[in-house]
C-alpha cells in the first residue's frame, strides 16, 4: 500500500487540461526572443488590459499588505448596478473557472450526471469526473449545441446542464428560440448554467437577466468573466449571476479571499472603460471578417464564429500547430476536444492576424 493507492480514484483516469502555451515557454524551447512570438491560443484581448484598469491596479498594489474584501463590496455594487440585479444575485470567482468548481462541489457526487455538448468547454467534464460524476455528452449539430437533444438527454440523475453560448472551442451560437425553450423547459431540480464568457462580443444576444431579476428561475446560473473582452485574463476574475438561494449555497463553497484586491480594483476600472471595450469589439469584428475571407479565399474549412477565435480545419491539427509554433505563432491544437483535424486561432490585432494567416498558409503549402 502506498499513498497513490489512496488517491481519489477519479484522478487515475482524469485527463490533464492543456492550456494555451505561454510565450516565454515557447521562446525558451525554440531559442527565440519572446518579442518574436505571438500567442493566439487562449482568446485573450490583443489590445491588452484597459489603461484605466492598469492605473487602478497600480494604486491597489500599495495596499497589498491587507487582505482583500472577501465580499468584494465595491465591485459587486458596480456589477449589480450595471446588470440591474441585487448584490445577493452575484458571486465572484477566481476566474469563472472557479465558479465551475463551486457549482460542481455544490451539486455533484459519485453517480450524478451532467449534460454537455460534444465539443464543450473542457473544464465542465473535467471537474465533473473529479467529483465522480458521469458526463453525458450530446452529439453536436454543425459543431454547435443541440439544445433540444440536450433537454431530452436529462435523466433522473442529471444535476447540471452546461451551455457555453457562444461556445468555446467552436465559436457557435445557439438559436435564440432554442435557448429560450431550454430555459423554460429545464426541470426545476436541474441547474442550467449558461456560460456567457463571450457574451459581450455578440451583436444581439439573448438577455436572460430578466429571469434573474424576477427571481422566477432558481435553477439558472449565468457566468461571465473579465478574462475575455475586458482583457484581464491574468488577474483571474469572473462572476456568476443567479437566484440568491443558489448564490448563498455557492458562497459556502467559496474560499474567503478567492478574488484578490488587485483583481477587484482592475475589474472595477475595466467596467468603466467603455472606449476600450468598444475598440476591442471592433478589432475583433474586423479580425473575424479577415479570417473568414482568408479561409474562403484559400479554401480552408472553418466554423463561423460569434466569439473572439475561429476554428479552422487544417487536416492534421497537431502537425500544423507545431509548424505554426516554429514560425513563432502559438495556436491551439484541438485533439483534446475530439477535433484532431482542427486548430483554434484567437483573433489578434490586424498585424497579428496577418502574421497568423501567412504562417498558416506557409504551414499548409
Ligand atoms: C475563457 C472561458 C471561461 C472563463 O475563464 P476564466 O478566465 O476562468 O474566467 C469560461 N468559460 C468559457 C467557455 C471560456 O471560454
Amino acid at each position: 500500500m502506498s499513498l497513490s493507492d489512496k488517491l481519489n480514484p477519479s484522478l487515475k483516469s482524469l485527463p490533464v487540461y492543456q492550456p494555451g502555451r505561454p510565450i516565454e515557454e515557447v521562446a525558451r524551447e525554440l531559442g527565440l526572443a519572446s518579442s518574436e512570438i505571438i500567442k493566439v491560443a487562449s482568446n485573450e484581448n490583443p489590445l491588452g488590459p484597459s489603461p484605466k484598469a492598469v492605473k487602478a491596479m497600480q494604486l491597489a498594489v500599495a495596499q497589498s499588505h491587507l487582505y482583500p474584501d472577501g465580499n468584494a463590496f465595491y465591485l459587486k455594487n458596480k456589477l449589480a448596478s450595471k446588470l440591474g440585479v441585487e448584490l445577493p444575485n452575484l458571486i465572484l470567482g477566481n476566474g469563472s473557472n472557479e465558479i465551475i468548481e463551486f457549482v460542481s462541489h455544490a451539486l455533484l457526487g459519485p453517480g450524478d450526471e451532467i449534460v454537455v455538448s460534444q465539443y464543450c468547454f473542457a473544464i465542465y467534464p473535467l471537474v465533473a469526473m473529479m467529483m465522480g460524476a458521469k458526463v453525458n455528452a450530446v452529439p453536436a449539430v454543425d459543431y454547435g449545441h443541440d439544445l433540444p437533444a440536450m433537454l431530452d438527454a436529462i435523466t433522473p440523475g442529471t444535476r447540471i446542464i452546461w451551455v457555453a453560448n457562444p461556445n468555446n472551442p467552436t465559436g457557435t451560437l445557439a438559436k435564440p428560440d432554442d435557448v429560450r425553450n431550454l430555459v423554460e423547459s429545464v426541470p426545476d431540480d436541474v441547474l442550467l448554467v449558461m456560460d456567457e464568457a463571450y457574451y459581450e462580443f455578440l451583436e444581439d444576444p439573448v438577455d436572460l437577466l430578466p429571469l434573474i431579476r424576477s427571481g422566477e428561475k432558481p435553477n439558472l446560473l449565468l457566468m461571465r468573466t473579465f478574462s475575455k473582452i475586458y482583457g484581464l485574463a491574468g488577474l483571474r476574475i469572473g462572476y456568476g449571476i443567479g437566484h440568491p438561494e443558489l448564490v448563498a449555497a455557492l458562497e459556502k463553497v467559496r474560499q474567503p479571499f478567492n478574488t484578490n484586491a488587485i483583481a477587484q480594483a482592475g475589474a472595477m476600472a475595466a467596467l468603466e472603460d467603455e472606449a476600450h471595450l468598444s475598440q476591442t469589439w471592433q478589432v475583433n469584428a474586423n479580425g473575424l471578417r479577415f479570417f473568414e475571407s482568408f479561409c474562403r479565399d484559400n479554401g480552408y474549412e472553418f466554423v463561423p464564429s460569434y466569439a473572439n477565435f475561429i476554428l479552422v480545419n487544417v487536416g492534421d491539427g497537431l502537425a500544423v500547430f507545431e509548424s505554426l509554433q516554429r514560425q513563432g505563432v502559438i495556436a491551439r491544437p484541438m485533439g483534446g476536444y475530439g477535433l484532431p483535424e482542427w486548430i483554434r486561432l484567437s483573433i489578434g490585432t490586424e498585424t497579428e492576424n496577418r502574421r497568423a494567416a501567412e504562417a498558416l498558409k506557409e504551414s499548409l503549402s
